[in-house]
């Protein structure tokens, strides 16, 4: 399911396209998920993300910022 998706799509809110950037984000309900940008900030603003998640700019903790 993972590593294979040209074309990205948001799991959240269906955006997809292309160009989308997206996101990895370990939901607390769904687990790891590809989200936009939008849908990214918005879990984590409801701190809705498990620590701990990886994929992106490694090294920091995008939810705790460790
Ligand atoms: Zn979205």
């Amino acid at each position: 399911m993972f590593g294979r998706e040209r074309m990205g799509e948001c799991k959240l809110c269906g955006k997809k396209g292309r160009n989308l950037s997206l996101f990895m984000a370990n939901h607390k309900d769904l687990g790891s998920i590809m989200v936009c940008q939008e849908c990214w900030v918005k879990l984590y603003e409801e701190n809705r993300m498990v620590c701990g998640t990886s994929g992106g700019s490694g090294g920091t903790c995008p939810t705790c910022g460790s």
